[in-house]
């Protein structure tokens, strides 16, 4: 089967967050003429699994990593780059994650002259001591600063994104936060709790007791605030993560939900046929070592079976608000999860509230094993 999204994985970082733990190159020099060398060696690799002209690509995605770290020429050859290997449809969706800091309008110009048409901007926070601790590179103003030079450049499709349920320590202002990023007028915005991951340098500040979590009751007040600010804003909360103006989803991200193929590339990229996931290997030198000797990177591969189908249907239907259709005899299983206001039921179709999405795993979790059964 092949693929009408793709995923571009760009690993280089000035340095590491906080609370990352993703598969990144920390760089003080970002190696462009290498990477897109790289890219386009990969890409030659799996020609075969893009779709061709016949049946365009519909939604490009640079990820990270710090995609914007390539500047706007480097990026710009990116994007290049992938347009001679694969068809974009004209109303392709080109998505760039990008660091605040590196949005400059020499930048966007490039850019948008390369087909960019879409900005997903790791805000995070506008709370400066907030910024500070997660070693992010940026400080608020720059993301405004950022937001301006997006739209004067003509990239009016901006995402935002903010992470909630940080310690209490920090005293962050939550409510402070949603209303700076609603006064810059995203078209999307994307929440994300925070989670101490044990090998970053939080899960160290964590382990040596000097940082305490955020507990449940804050998580689900921040979440339920957010819900609520959110929809009264003009957005929907379509995925229990992402928040979109009408017409506004992330089309890149749906091809995710939805379960069909996309073709990853880069570092640690994903990738899905329709029946095998495979992934590259994560280390930048080695992904690069490997695609510049003709080598395929790819480091795993697993076959989704029925079984791993089943709870991937269950866990993708219920995370967004396509929901769920269900079998006749399933009904009597959920009717307490209606009951107690965590979804649904339309006559056709389970949904998830916003207190359901809180117990998201365990709901998911427990249908998947009745129909397993
Ligand atoms: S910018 Fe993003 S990918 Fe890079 S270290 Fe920070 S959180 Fe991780």
């Amino acid at each position: 089967m092949s693929a009408r999204h793709v995923y571009v994985h760009v690993p280089f970082c000035a340095r590491r967050c906080s609370y990352c733990d993703f598969a990144i190159a920390v760089r003080a020099r970002v190696p462009v003429d290498e990477y897109v060398a790289a890219l386009d060696g990969e890409l030659a690799l799996r020609a075969g699994h893009v779709a061709r002209a016949d049946a365009h690509v519909d939604t490009l995605y640079f990820g990270g990593g710090t995609p914007s770290r390539l500047g706007g020429e480097g990026l710009a050859r990116a994007v290049d780059t992938v347009r001679r290997r694969v068809t974009l449809a004209a109303d392709a969706e080109v998505t760039v994650e990008a660091n605040p800091d590196d949005v400059r309008p020499d930048a966007v110009a490039a850019w948008r002259a390369a087909g960019v048409n879409r900005l997903s901007l790791g805000g995070q926070s506008f709370d400066a001591g907030v910024l500070a601790w997660m070693h992010r590179t940026h400080d608020m103003p720059q993301i405004g600063r950022a937001v301006d030079a997006a739209r004067a450049g003509g990239i009016d499709n901006i995402s935002l994104d903010l992470i909630f349920a940080v310690p209490d320590a920090l005293q962050r202002s939550w409510q402070n936060d949603l209303a700076h990023a609603l006064a810059l007028g995203p078209s999307h915005v994307s929440l994300y709790g925070l989670t101490i991951e044990p090998h970053t340098p939080l899960g160290r500040w964590r382990a040596r007791g000097e940082v305490e979590e955020a507990d449940e009751d804050r998580y689900a007040d921040e979440f339920l605030y957010a819900h609520r600010t959110m929809v009264d804003a003009g957005f929907e909360h379509y995925e229990v993560s992402s928040f979109a103006r009408p017409g506004r989803r992330s089309r890149h991200n749906a091809s995710y939900w939805q379960g069909v193929p996309y073709l990853g590339l880069g570092p640690s990229a994903h990738g899905f046929d329709g029946v095998t996931r495979r992934w590259n290997a994560a280390s930048y030198v080695e992904w690069e070592r490997r695609v510049a000797s003709g080598t395929d990177p790819i480091a795993g591969a697993e076959i989704i079976g029925p079984g791993e189908r089943t709870a991937e249907d269950v866990y993708l239907g219920l995370r967004t608000t396509e929901g769920l259709a269900l079998a006749a005899d399933e009904l009597d299983r959920v009717g307490r999860w209606i009951d107690a206001g965590w979804a649904t039921w339309d006559g056709e179709r389970l949904r998830l509230t916003a207190t359901g999405w809180l117990r998201l795993d365990a709901l998911a979790a427990d249908l998947t094993a009745s129909r397993s059964r």
